[in-house]
């Protein structure tokens, strides 16, 4: 199908129902979301703008249909080979003329594809960065005729942000090449700092911000207290989100393998990936990630950028990430697709300890120590929390919820009860004191419940008047009220002498019984125990919409067995062949007919011309039992 029939020059008015009707026909989707549509039609009258969305928030659509309803090729420039590849392998399931222009083309390859573009045979092209600003280049592109650049991942401009890329730099070159094409810089990343940037070096002074909400509705967030890690998320996997593809977190290399082989021991299919694996490893292990159904890939942070899988049913931290932004972005790696998925984290004192420890040791400069102690209080800060996890995420990136409670997050499904905890505190606070600050939990905990230890008798800690004045609590609850007093910043764990607690200045407060302390209640049962309770009664049922969850569980199996096949034999991931929102649509609504077929969100022309026929036939079968 060639989308020039349907191309319509912006002065040919009547914008909205061209766009819709295009959002219909070619993505078979029935109405735009959020901003989209205003996005859409602001670039498709020739505007410039910049978009923040969260992932999953719908952006690739903001240039995709303004490239279709413009005349000319829309230029997307992305950081990422992987993603140019696969946004390219579902434009083209979706029928549009989509191609890249990458390192990875041969030189036979690349000119078929500057061919095409100087024919107008094109309606998208995806080009690195550092290709685009080659004198090349950018004399081809003179020479063609382009609809818009959309600039993917702009937030890669900014000096000071995480995923800098120089390459980015040279794209100011855009607006002064090419000041008449409108531009359309995306990014996920909602900080103040970046989006200036964004706007300086592109060129966007003066043009509309589109800023949505960063709130994932569909993502759970639940904080567990770190006990026994492998065990907790072995459970965590295996009552919640059994068969679902996922993404594990750990710190260091030697975890990620411990840890993917305790998974594939219970069952799970995990494969390990961090950066002192074999890069053919690493690669056939992200590959097998993206295009198989349910794999959990267990790995160091370096996994992650650049993975567009849009049906990552949870992400699982084994260790504290280093900031709340660091938390949003990997925790926004699951859910791409909207659907229920999960944001799991376990964590202790000792990944506090750590943290601070890495920080200390580091050679940044003092300024940099202690931004980053401020950022790692912030999300010690949303670990402890006992209100809404949500509400105070967002809060974080000076977002207001509507609601104080988001019904969505382990602290709104089951409320932790709270108590006074100004005597437990003191008892604390008096017995790291009377110590000599030089001490760790442990042995605080040892002088608290009177255990009588050899480092106890070493340094006569039982003539302390804090011998055994704390017997009220065992030693899980102790290290609940250790992190709790650090995360009100009224302990400090010192690294220089190995994570011994130090009283702050804050603390004076608590001892003298001014300075209120609420602690959560820890009962001695975990909380992971009372979740899983929980979630027999369903008030905390799994999160995700795996395989047999929703519509009819046969036609549900066939039509994922059947997609895995097509995937297979087209070379390209599940997903670009159909979503899983639209694989249980079609579970659900069982169409018989390629008009019924046609009305499943994901279903468009294209597909239905494609796969409608055996879609139908599936149905039919799983209906009559054949
Ligand atoms: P982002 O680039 O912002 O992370 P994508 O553009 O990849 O997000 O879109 C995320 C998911 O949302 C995709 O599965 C896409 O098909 C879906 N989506 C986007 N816009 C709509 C819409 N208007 N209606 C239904 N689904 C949509
Ligand atoms: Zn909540």
């Amino acid at each position: 199908m060639s989308f020039s029939a349907i191309a319509v020059t912006p002065e040919a008015g009547n914008d909205a129902a061209e766009a819709l009707s295009v959002l219909n026909s070619v993505f078979g989707l029935p109405a735009f979301r959020g901003a989209q549509e205003k996005i859409v039609r602001h670039v498709t009258d020739g505007g410039n703008c910049l978009v923040l969305m969260p992932t999953g928030g719908g952006k690739s659509l903001c240039y995709q249909l303004p490239a279709l309803l413009r005349e000319g090729c829309g230029i997307v420039v992305s950081p990422l080979i992987a993603l140019m590849r696969d946004q390219v392998a579902g434009l083209h399931e979706a029928g549009v003329r989509a191609a890249v222009l990458n390192s990875t083309l041969s030189f036979e390859e690349a000119s078929a594809v500057e061919t095409r573009l100087l024919a107008g045979d094109l309606d998208l092209l995806y080009v690195a960065p550092e290709r685009l600003v080659t004198p090349r280049c950018l004399s081809l592109l003179g020479r063609a005729g382009i609809a818009l650049f959309a600039i993917d991942e702009a937030h890669c401009v900014s000096q000071w942000g995480h995923d800098f890329r120089p390459e980015y730099i040279g794209l100011s070159v855009i607006a002064e090449r090419f000041p008449d094409v409108p531009r359309i810089a995306l990014t996920a990343t909602a900080d103040e700092l970046t989006r200036q940037e964004i706007v300086d070096r592109l060129g966007l002074a003066g043009a509309p911000q589109f800023v949505a909400s960063f709130d994932r509705p569909n993502i759970r967030y639940e904080i567990v207290d770190k006990q026994n890690a492998p065990a907790q998320l072995k459970t965590f996997i295996t009552e919640r989100h059994a068969g679902d593809a996922g993404i594990v977190y750990c710190l260091s290399r030697a975890k990620v393998e411990d840890i993917a082989s305790a998974l594939t021991k219970a069952g799970v299919e995990a494969l390990p990936y961090h950066a002192g694996l074999d890069a053919s490893v690493r690669a056939r292990n992200q590959d097998r990630f993206i295009n198989e159904d349910g794999v959990v890939i267990v790995a160091t942070i370096a996994f992650g950028m650049g993975i567009d899988k849009p049906d990552v049913r949870f992400v699982a931290h084994l260790d504290l990430p280093k900031s709340i932004e660091a938390y949003y972005q990997e925790t926004g790696r699951a859910g791409r697709d909207g659907k229920p998925s999960s944001a799991w984290m376990a964590y202790g004192l000792s990944d506090i300890v750590q943290h601070r420890r890495m920080i200390e040791e580091s050679t940044g400069s003092e300024a940099f120590k202690r931004v980053s102690l401020g950022k790692l209080e912030a999300l010690v800060g949303l670990a402890e929390t006992t209100a809404c996890r949500r509400t105070r995420l967002l809060g974080y990136f000076g977002e207001t919820l509507k609601a104080v409670k988001c019904g969505n997050c382990d602290n709104c499904l089951s409320p932790p009860a709270v108590r006074d905890g100004r005597v437990i505190a003191q008892k604390l606070l008096s017995c790291a004191y009377r110590t000599g600050q030089r001490f760790g939990a442990m042995h605080l905990i040892d002088v608290l419940v009177g255990r009588m230890t050899e480092r106890v008798q070493q340094f006569g800690h039982d003539k302390l008047s804090v011998f055994g004045i704390g017997r009220e609590l065992n030693e899980k609850q102790w290290r609940a009220a250790m992190r709790q007093l650090v995360a009100l910043g009224h302990l400090k764990p010192d690294s220089e002498a190995f994570g011994a607690l130090k009283l702050t200045e804050s603390a004076r407060g608590v001892l003298k019984g001014e300075t209120e302390v609420m602690l959560r209640e820890e009962t001695p049962g975990s909380r992971i125990r009372s979740n899983r309770a929980k979630s027999r009664r369903g008030d905390l049922a799994p999160a995700s919409g795996g395989a047999g969850k929703a519509g009819d569980p046969g036609l549900l199996g066939a039509l994922r067995a059947w997609r895995s096949q097509m995937a297979r034999s087209r070379g390209v991931p599940a997903y670009v062949v159909l979503h899983d929102s639209t694989i249980d649509g079609i579970a659900a609504a069982r169409p018989t007919s390629l008009n019924e077929l046609r009305g499943i969100p994901g279903i468009g022309d294209k597909k239905l011309e494609h796969y409608g026929d055996e879609l139908i036939a599936l149905v039919r079968a799983s209906r009559t039992g054949l």
